[in-house]
């Protein structure tokens, strides 16, 4: 974990991708200061509070979630004076999930079944205990100013593009830009409820607010090639998806048979199967905010994984 100064009083602590809940936050020193996301677990966010506070003068008055995903939020009570901000559909989907049954999964490292193993031993660097959903309760649905002793702080919505409640959070005069999980750079998305269309957009429109600077959900900082190139990649898996889901493949069997091509060296690649699954769905003609089967998707892409690294040998 590492705090990163990227103009005067704006600052990102960045952990380097190593999967699954390797997640960015960001600080903007002023006017109190406003936390954008905390971590998954409440080590990590004590951690990332230990950076912030050789910096700020005292604890944020403001955390922003930009979406629900426990990597995102789970430590949102360690900032118990704070007000937390959010969207109303982030919010309500952030009461649905469950520390205590990611805490159970952790444990899971002797399962019978390798791929609840695997996923066991991908969350064994976190520890959930003691998580209390502490969701926002400073809502908005379209956007959101803020003004921070003269910094403008815009929140903008853009979901359902990653989960129903995306939202990024915009320094206009910094040029900086927080996109939560709307971009993942040089890591392999997953997206939960949304669209496509929805998705693509939200990445048309941070490039037009053209940042200097982008903090992403995951992975490194990066300008305007970020969101261009995961862009790409959208586009890509969604035309592959659409000539095997017409040739009457399975999706399971697609994400096997796609060849990640350039995007190969982005980090778990074999999660291609959430994004060929989620063009399934557009297909069929389901909705952007049906459940989906994510134990049964987990154990698919160790299947996927498998395959992408036979063919490399190959
Ligand atoms: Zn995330």
């Amino acid at each position: 974990m590492e705090l990163v100064e990227i103009t005067r009083n704006v600052y990102a602590c960045l952990q380097e991708d190593r999967g699954l809940g390797c997640s960015n936050s960001g600080l903007v020193n002023r006017g109190g200061g406003l936390v954008v996301d905390t971590f998954w677990d409440l080590p990590h966010t004590r951690e990332m509070i230990e950076h912030y506070a050789r910096v700020w003068p005292g604890a944020a008055r403001r955390v922003v979630n930009t979406h629900h995903n426990g990597d995102h939020c789970w430590g949102n009570q360690l900032f118990s004076e704070a007000e937390i901000i959010g969207h109303r559909l982030c919010a309500e989907g952030m009461v649905k999930e469950s520390p205590a049954m990611m805490q159970a999964m952790r444990g899971a490292v002797d399962s019978d079944d390798p791929a609840m193993a695997g996923l066991a031993r991908g969350l064994a660097e976190f520890d959930f205990a003691g998580v209390e959903l502490t969701p926002p309760t400073t809502l908005f649905d379209d956007r959101l100013d803020l003004e921070l002793d003269g910094t403008r702080v815009e929140l903008i919505y853009v979901g359902p593009a990653h989960t129903q409640g995306d939202v990024i959070v915009h320094l206009p005069d910094q040029r900086v830009l927080f996109t939560g999980d709307v971009l993942f750079r040089l890591c392999t998305p997953i997206g939960w409820e949304g669209t496509y269309d929805r998705w693509i957009a939200a990445l048309d429109e941070i490039v037009a607010l053209d940042p200097e600077v982008i903090v992403p959900g995951h992975g490194p900082l990066c300008g305007t090639e970020g969101p261009r190139e995961m862009k790409a990649y959208l586009e890509y898996v969604r035309a592959e998806s659409k000539s095997h889901f017409d040739a009457g493949l399975s999706a399971l069997d697609a994400a096997k048979k796609i060849d990640p091509g350039p995007y190969a060296d982005w980090t778990e690649p074999h999660r291609i199967l959430f994004n060929v699954e989620r063009a399934y769905r557009e297909l069929r003609g389901e909705a952007w905010d049906a459940p989906i089967d994510a134990p049964a998707l987990f154990r698919g892409i160790s299947e996927v994984a498998e395959e992408q690294a036979r063919r490399s040998r190959s």
